[in-house]
């Protein structure tokens, strides 16, 4: 967690000694005052700062009244330290969901060019945004590349033109994040495992037609779940990053959908025991081989 500067003489980690209902935590935090206190400490880095200061700062003239609300955020998303108040990590997520829901310059309403071309027709694709997204789309045949659902202060503070490479970048956190076990929401451990239409546990839409096979990645916490077809969900891999290394491909600089050595619908599934095998048509050609959960088993030089 950045930004979460430890404190000395710190009493350990008290905020989770004891359970919090969803709705208690809330109920905790939902109060003009207490966002003030917690927004306060944002500000200051986190803290520390004493009584005095947040008091001050918040604007608030009763200290009995200022008090009250403080020990409230405590120990949940505030913490006393010998050196002042400080945000616990709890802390810090809450102001950053705060502030991912906040918008505060308004959605391009103009497309942009987003690079790369169709996978239907090779026509051009653009970003079309909207409040809950992106839709990554052809110019000319319309088909949809992807639709990722984006909260809209992801795009701030970016010059327009570089919107499609910061879509392109968050989908692929999503799956580092998968591939690392954690929830991007919650921050609870997440499960992945490769789907068939024939699966229990595969979506209704899923029927196969784009794909044989999906990435589900689903959270054990929140309940959130996504999927990726499995040559996306690959380039979270460390074997495929490197192997776009060698090949003077920077990933982070390259949406999926302008990589034309990508087959992305194109893998190969066998059963007992399940592979997933994506190729990559860089260099000499490679096949990446994948388990049933979607853990990395080999490269291999793609057999001609
Ligand atoms: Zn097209
Ligand atoms: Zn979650």
């Amino acid at each position: 967690m950045t930004g979460n500067k430890s404190e000395g003489n710190d009493p350990g980690p008290s905020y989770v000694e004891d359970e919090l209902s969803p709705e208690a935590a809330f109920e905790l935090a939902a109060h003009e005052t207490r966002i003030a206190v917690l927004q306060t400490l944002q500000a200051a880095n986190g803290g520390p700062l004493s009584f005095g200061e947040i008091r001050e700062r918040v604007g608030v003239d009763d200290p009995g009244q200022c008090h009250y609300h403080v020990d409230k955020l405590c120990d949940r998303f505030v913490r006393k330290t010998d050196r002042g108040y400080t945000l616990t990590p709890a802390g810090w997520q809450l102001m950053g969901a705060l502030l991912s829901g906040s918008v505060t310059s308004s959605i391009p309403e103009e497309a942009v060019d987003a690079g790369g071309a169709c996978s239907e027709c090779g026509g051009g694709l653009s970003a079309y945004f909207r409040k809950s997204g992106v839709t990554i789309a052809c110019t000319a045949c319309k088909s949809v590349q992807t639709d990722p659902d984006i909260p809209p202060a992801m795009f701030e503070d970016w010059p327009l033109e570089d919107l499609p490479e910061v879509v392109g970048r968050h989908t692929r956190r999503m799956e580092l994040d998968a591939a690392h076990g954690f929830c991007p929401n919650c921050r609870g451990r997440v499960s992945r495992g490769v789907v068939t239409p024939a699966d229990e546990a595969a979506p209704d839409w899923f029927d196969g037609q784009e794909t044989d096979a999906i990435v589900l990645t689903d959270c054990q916490r929140c309940g959130r779940w996504w999927h990726a077809v499995p040559s996306i969900a690959a380039l979270a891999e460390p074997a495929v990053i490197a192997l776009h290394h060698d090949h003077g491909i920077d990933l982070r600089e390259r949406p999926w959908w302008t990589l034309d050595h990508l087959a992305v619908g194109d893998v190969a599934l066998t059963s007992n025991p399940t592979r997933v095998r994506i190729p990559i048509a860089l260099g000499d050609g490679w096949t990446v081989v994948f388990d049933d959960a979607f853990d990395f088993v080999e490269t291999r030089q793609t057999e001609r």
